[in-house]
């Protein structure tokens, strides 16, 4: 039997805890949601404040020189490469993680011309199936989408297959892909990867140069607590970058943005993925929450969130009925999330959430739980279970108001 006594302990044990002091966690609010919208970092307000203030307000358009606001996507980029085992130059902080997938499912259609398939898996995070069907329509049917059962990837691949692209972390289930071992089977067809890093960056580590990734993006606001929208980011292996023509070629990715001539002349590198004016404030936030992952270390936080995670599966388990583990047991192959499956998942969460345990709720019937070891203390996730287990006990969840589904989810 686990006690209190014992989690406490474990709290005060705890390399990472100061962190949680980085944070401005309103009052009475247990959150468990980290993996969907990052927490706001108190040095994010002053950070943006000067930004408003000094580099926007007083130094004007001198800034782009002055603050090297143009060589700040490539700058953060930088930083989030020691995150995801990519070299500085390979990433790019840039845009919405869609829009980056559809300009490295673009580039990787043009490195392999003559084949037609795109392949995915079913179940996979909308926007990045849909992004497929967008370029499957520009292309007037010349490649097309393949959907296959997760299980099924490693079979599907063929010399028909231009582009596999897959979620490293699976948004619901918290799964995780072996992207060494699917990486080589792929290129030993001759196709190319996108790995979408939205549940990784930040959760776990990844090291995309030992697996030799092609391409890969990841999301700004989830785990690496950039704000609302914040930029994405996007990876091309260094072997690939010169050779791809920038679909979205816009004006910030020409080799010469300021000589405003006629013709597109794509920059060397990484930065013809940039097409326009970066996002300033964006960027500026996004890198507050960058800066206090890479102090943490990935290390240190991909351990606690396991035990973190153990812990929870532990207690819901041993506290509870009719709740379904529905991420892997096998910490090994899950990422920084636990979901559990549960019939009466929504109004079960949403009385969770008005108890001031927040998590979300994926359809069909998943209750989701965000472990993020930067701020979630184990004494959390004792709190969040016996929250869980007296809502069950008292049927709380059991009122019109819980059952009403919000538009977010
Ligand atoms: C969150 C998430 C996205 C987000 O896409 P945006 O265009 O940045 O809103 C994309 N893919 C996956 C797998 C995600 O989890």
């Amino acid at each position: 039997m686990i006690t209190l006594d014992d989690i406490r302990a474990r709290d005060a044990a705890d390399p990472l805890a100061q962190f949680r002091d980085r944070f401005d966690l309103p009052e009475g609010v247990n959150y468990l949601d980290g993996n969907s919208l990052g927490p706001l970092p108190k040095s994010t307000l002053p950070r943006m404040h000067s930004v408003l203030s000094e580099e926007w307000g007083r130094d004007l358009i001198t800034s782009w020189n002055r603050h090297d606001w143009i060589g700040f996507p490539r700058r953060l980029g930088a930083k989030i490469s020691q995150l995801i085992g990519a070299k500085p130059e390979e990433v790019l902080a840039v845009d919405t993680a869609s829009i980056n997938i559809f300009k490295l499912l673009s580039a990787a259609i043009q490195l392999n011309p003559g084949r037609r398939t795109i392949l995915s898996e079913s179940g996979n995070f909308p926007t990045d199936v849909y992004m497929i069907e967008g370029l499957a329509s520009v292309t007037g049917g010349q490649v097309e989408q393949k959907l296959v059962e997760p299980e099924e990837i490693e079979a599907a691949l063929n010399e028909d297959v231009a582009v596999l692209l897959l979620p490293h972390t699976h948004y619901k289930s918290g799964r995780v892909h072996d992207m060494q071992r699917i990486t080589e089977k792929a290129q030993a067809v001759g196709a190319l990867v996108i790995w979408d890093l939205c549940h990784t960056v930040g959760a776990l580590p990844v090291d995309l140069n030992a697996s030799h990734a092609d391409f890969a993006v990841g999301c700004g606001y989830k785990y690496l607590n950039g704000g609302p929208g914040a930029p994405a980011f996007l990876f091309c292996a260094e072997r690939h970058q010169d050779k791809v023509f920038p679909v979205l070629s816009g004006w910030l990715g020409h080799s010469k943005p300021f000589d405003f001539v006629d013709e597109f002349q794509p920059a060397p590198g990484i930065q013809r993925f940039q097409c326009s004016s970066p996002s300033i404030l964006g960027l500026a936030a996004l890198e507050c929450g960058v800066d206090i992952t890479i102090e943490a270390g990935m290390e240190a936080l991909r351990e606690k969130s396991i035990t973190l995670c153990e812990l929870f599966i532990t207690l819901v388990e041993s506290r509870t009925t009719g709740f379904t583990l529905a991420s892997p047991r096998d910490a090994t192959v899950r990422g920084s999330q636990i979901s559990f499956a549960h019939e009466h998942g929504y109004p079960i969460m949403q009385a969770l959430i008005s108890r001031g345990v927040i998590g979300d709720f994926r359809a069909p019937n998943l209750l989701r739980f965000g472990f993020t070891p930067l701020y979630v203390r184990y004494e959390d996730v004792w709190n969040a279970v016996d929250v869980l287990v007296d809502i069950m006990a008292t049927q709380a969840w059991d009122t019109p108001e819980f059952h009403a589904r919000a538009a977010v989810t």
